[in-house]
């Protein structure tokens, strides 16, 4: 199956990841629209670019992940959703005590319940077509935890629960769900944690990096937003086919441990 002329929606992509991962699938000929909550000119700037690098449609629609309704009106705008990738996602960091109520539903909304609607609003379309691939960006973190990350940690692993229910869904249908455990990558999300950490350990950023962040991750690489492009693209490729409702690891090794 010829990927030239698909169309992706990639939700949280005008930063890190997303990004990464909207600009590997435009070098494969897949066109893309790219999201996030904003609306300023950089973000249909950057589609612009994508546009004028690949040859490919790019375009940039706003809507807010942490909303329902506007999860569902972006697959509605985007027109065709064939590979559909749940990225959008957000970080807080503290003591179960001291967690915010509305951080957890923040985070439960945008890291978990957003590729709920998404995905309920674009399966029609990918089956009408016959093919479709649904690509959730998980975390090391839907597998394993880590102290102070509750909400984090539960919607990530809803993210995985969520994976294998759609893949089970969707089994005896040209569709597959699969979802992206990322380690440590450093994007904009994980440069915001380190401030804090740096306090919370007295240490320097050098040190939380090496220390903190990639003390699990045994290649004590960041992994890069190219190679979870990569692994998007692979997961929409024939070959994976018959890869459906698990998750793949790009965490040099956490997990293994
Ligand atoms: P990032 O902050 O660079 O990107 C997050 C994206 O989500 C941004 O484009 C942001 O605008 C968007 N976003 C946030 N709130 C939104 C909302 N309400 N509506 C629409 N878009 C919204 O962070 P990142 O590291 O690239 O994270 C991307 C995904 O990868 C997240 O789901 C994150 O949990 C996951 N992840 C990241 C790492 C890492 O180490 N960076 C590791 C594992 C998993």
């Amino acid at each position: 199956m010829s990927l030239t002329g698909k169309t992706a929606v990639i939700t949280g992509s005008n930063s890190g990841i997303g990004l990464g991962v909207a600009r590997e699938l435009a070098k494969a000929g897949i066109n893309v629209v790219l999201n996030s909550y904003t609306d300023n000119a950089e973000d249909h700037a950057l589609a612009a670019e994508i546009a004028a690098q690949t040859g490919v449609t790019a375009r940039y629609i706003q809507a807010d992940m942490s909303k329902g309704e506007d999860c569902r009106r972006l697959i509605a705008d985007a027109g065709a959703c064939d590979i559909l990738v749940n990225n959008a996602g957000i970080q807080h960091v503290a003591p179960l005590e001291e967690f915010p109520g509305s951080k957890w539903d923040a985070i439960i909304a945008i890291n978990l319940s957003s590729a709920f609607h998404t995905t309920a609003a674009a399966i029609t379309g990918m089956r009408a077509n016959g093919w479709g691939r649904i690509i959730n960006i998980a975390s090391a973190h839907g597998l394993t935890a880590s102290p102070y990350k509750s909400a984090y940690v539960a919607a990530k692993h809803g993210v995985v629960g969520l994976t294998k229910t759609i893949g089970l869904e969707t089994a005896q249908e040209p569709i597959t769900c699969n979802a992206i455990c990322p380690g440590y990558v450093l994007t904009p999300l994980v440069e915001a944690q380190i401030p804090d950490t740096m306090k919370e350990y007295d240490m320097t950023r050098e040190e939380v990096i090496k220390n903190v962040m990639l003390k699990r991750q045994p290649s004590k690489e960041f992994a890069t937003t190219e190679q979870l492009g990569g692994t998007a693209l692979y997961l929409c490729s024939d070959a994976a086919a018959q890869v459906t409702g698990t998750t793949i690891s790009v965490d040099g090794g956490w997990t293994a441990l």
